[in-house]
C-alpha cells in the first residue's frame, strides 16, 4: 500500500536492453541462423570453441548497430575494439563472450518517451555489440542438463540507458519505444516474450531532493514489458520499506518470480563476476569511415515520428489516428497497402481503426498474425464503396473472413448479401410497407420526418438485409413526399 513514507522517496532506474539482431548469419561465423532449428544443427567449430578457429566479423552486425545509433542520436566511434568477457558456463564453450568494453561503437544518445501527462528524454550511455551464449535446457531430461549451441554466437546489441528513468511507467514507455525503433529499422523483431528483446532493470531509491543515488539492485528474468513494470514497482516498495524499517539495501542481483509476483535475491555483489575484460586479439579494430556512415544514413527508413506527421498531411487524418496507425510499423504498412488499393485513405482508416483493431485487441495479436491480409480487406471495402453491399453486410462478411480464406465477394454471394439496387425488385416491397403502416405514413406526412428510418428499417428487414438503403430511401421519399 502507498503511504506517506513512500511519498518521501524517489526511484532511480536504468535499463540494460539486449536486442537480438535479424542478421542472416552469426556474428563471427559463417553459419545461417534459422528460427526453430533442431538443437546443435546451426554450429561451426568456432561456435563450439574449438582451438585454432578464428572469428570474422559479419559486416551487417556493424551496419545494424550503427542504424540503431543514428536513429537514437548517438555519436558513432570511428574506431572501436572488441573485448573478451571471461566467464565459465556450460553454454559458453569458448569460456568468454566477445563483447565491447570501454570503446562502445555508439554512445551518448537519447530516446524520447511519451506518457499521458508529459514527454521526457531518456539518455543513452552506450550501445555496443556482443555475441549471445548458447542455451542450457533443464526441463527435458530428468537427470541431466542439456545444452543447445544454436544460439551461441548470434549477434546482440546492448542498449544501456542513463539512470534517467523515475517510474515503472516510464520504463514501460521506454521499452515500447525501443521496440518501435528496432522494428522500424528492421534490425530486430522486438518480441520480448520470445526473447529477442531482453531487459535487466537497475533500481535504487533516494529521499526526494537528495542528489546522491542510493544503492541499486539489478532485476532479471522479466519476460514481458508488463513484468518489467511490475518487477520495478515491487522492488521500489521493497527498498523503501526496508529503509523505513531501519535496514539497508544491499547491491545484488534479484530474480523476478512471475508466479509469486515478487523479486528474490540471486547473488550479492561479493559473488558478482569479475569478467577480466581484455582486448580481443583475434579481431581487428572496427573502423567506421565517412563513406560508410553516409551510406547507412541514406539507408535509414522513415521512422515513426516522421511517418506520423506524413500521415496527418498526406491522408488528412487526426493526430490521434496517425499515432495509433504508426505505433507499429507493420500496422502502418498494412494501412498504407489498403489505402493504395482503395485510393481512399478515409475508407481505409475507418475499417483499420474500427474492425481490424478491435480484433487485434480481442485476440491480443499483432497485425502480422491477423488472418485477413491487406488485399482481401481492400476487396471487402471496395464492395461497399461500389454499393455492392451495405454496411451491415460488410460486418457479417468481415466476421466470416476472419476464419475462412475465401474472398469477400465469394462470401457475399454465398451468404446472399449482394445488395439489390434494382428498383423493380424493391418497389413492391416499399409499396407493401406503405400500405401496411397507414398510421406511420400519416404521422410522416404530418411532419414527423424521422420516421424515414422506420420505413428503411422495415424495407431492409423485408429484403433480408440485401436492399441498397440509399435506393430504398429515395423510393420512400419519392412516394411519400408528394
Ligand atoms: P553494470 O555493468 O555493473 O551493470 P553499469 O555501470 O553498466 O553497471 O550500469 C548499468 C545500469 O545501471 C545503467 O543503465 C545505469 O544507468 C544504471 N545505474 C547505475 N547506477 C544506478 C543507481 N544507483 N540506481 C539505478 N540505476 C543505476
Ligand atoms: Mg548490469
Amino acid at each position: 500500500m502507498r503511504t506517506i513514507a513512500h511519498e518521501k522517496y524517489e526511484a532511480v532506474i536504468g535499463l540494460e536492453v539486449h536486442a537480438q539482431l535479424l542478421t542472416k548469419s552469426k556474428a563471427f561465423a559463417p553459419v545461417t541462423i534459422e528460427y526453430g532449428g533442431a538443437p546443435n544443427t546451426q554450429v561451426t567449430p568456432l561456435c563450439l570453441g574449438h582451438p585454432g578457429t578464428l572469428p570474422v566479423i559479419n559486416e551487417n552486425l556493424v551496419r545494424y548497430i550503427i542504424k540503431m545509433g543514428l536513429a537514437t542520436g548517438c555519436s558513432v566511434a570511428r574506431k572501436s575494439i572488441f573485448a573478451r568477457k571471461n566467464y565459465f558456463y556450460p553454454d559458453l564453450p569458448k569460456g568468454y563472450q566477445i563483447s565491447q568494453y570501454d570503446t562502445p561503437i555508439c554512445y551518448d544518445g537519447a530516446i524520447n518517451i511519451e506518457l499521458e501527462e508529459y514527454d521526457k528524454t531518456i539518455g543513452l550511455t552506450r550501445i555496443h555489440m556482443e555475441e549471445d551464449a548458447g542455451k542450457s535446457i533443464h526441463d527435458q531430461d530428468p537427470y541431466n542438463t542439456l545444452v543447445d549451441l544454436n544460439r551461441a554466437g548470434t549477434p546482440l546489441i546492448e542498449i544501456v540507458s542513463e539512470p534517467d528513468i523515475r517510474t515503472p511507467q516510464e520504463a514501460y514507455a521506454y521499452l515500447s519505444k525501443i521496440k518501435q525503433i528496432v522494428q522500424y529499422l528492421e534490425i530486430c523483431d522486438g518480441n520480448m516474450e520470445e526473447g529477442s528483446l531482453r531487459c535487466d532493470a537497475n533500481v535504487s531509491v533516494r529521499p526526494r531532493g537528495r542528489e546522491k543515488f542510493g544503492t541499486r539492485t539489478e532485476l532479471k528474468n522479466m519476460n514481458s514489458f508488463r513484468n518489467v513494470e511490475r518487477a520495478i514497482h515491487y522492488e521500489i516498495y521493497r527498498q523503501i520499506d526496508l529503509i523505513e524499517d531501519g535496514g539497508e539495501v544491499v547491491q545484488q542481483t534479484r530474480l523476478w518470480d512471475t508466479s509469486k509476483m515478487e523479486t528474490r535475491s540471486m547473488r550479492s555483489k561479493e559473488e558478482a563476476h569479475d569478467y577480466r575484460y581484455f582486448p580481443e586479439p583475434d579481431l581487428p579494430p572496427i573502423i567506421v569511415t565517412d563513406e560508410m556512415l553516409e551510406e547507412i544514413k541514406e539507408e535509414l527508413p522513415e521512422l515513426a515520428d516522421v511517418r506520423q506527421k506524413r500521415f496527418v498531411e498526406e491522408y488528412e487524418m487526426s493526430e490521434v489516428d496517425a499515432v495509433t496507425l504508426t505505433d507499429s510499423k507493420y500496422l502502418a504498412d498494412y494501412y498504407e497497402e489498403v489505402t493504395e488499393y482503395l485510393g481512399n485513405p478515409k475508407a481505409a482508416s475507418n475499417i483499420v481503426l474500427s474492425e481490424v483493431l478491435r480484433v487485434l485487441n480481442e485476440q491480443s495479436i499483432d497485425i502480422r498474425e491477423f488472418t485477413i491480409g491487406a488485399d482481401r480487406l481492400s476487396e471487402l471495402v471496395k464492395l461497399k464503396e461500389d454499393d455492392k453491399i451495405n454496411s451491415s453486410a460488410l460486418q457479417k462478411i468481415f466476421n466470416k473472413m476472419l476464419d475462412g480464406d475465401k474472398s469477400a465477394e465469394e462470401y457475399a454471394k454465398e451468404m446472399n448479401l449482394i445488395q439489390v439496387s434494382d428498383s423493380g425488385f424493391l418497389e413492391p416491397i416499399v409499396d407493401e410497407i406503405i400500405s401496411n403502416n397507414p398510421d406511420e405514413v400519416q404521422r410522416y406526412k404530418d411532419g414527423k420526418k424521422q420516421l424515414i428510418g422506420f420505413f428503411i428499417g422495415q424495407a431492409m428487414k423485408a429484403s433480408k438485409g440485401k436492399a441498397n438503403p440509399k435506393l430504398v430511401k429515395d423510393l420512400i421519399t419519392e412516394k411519400l413526399d408528394n
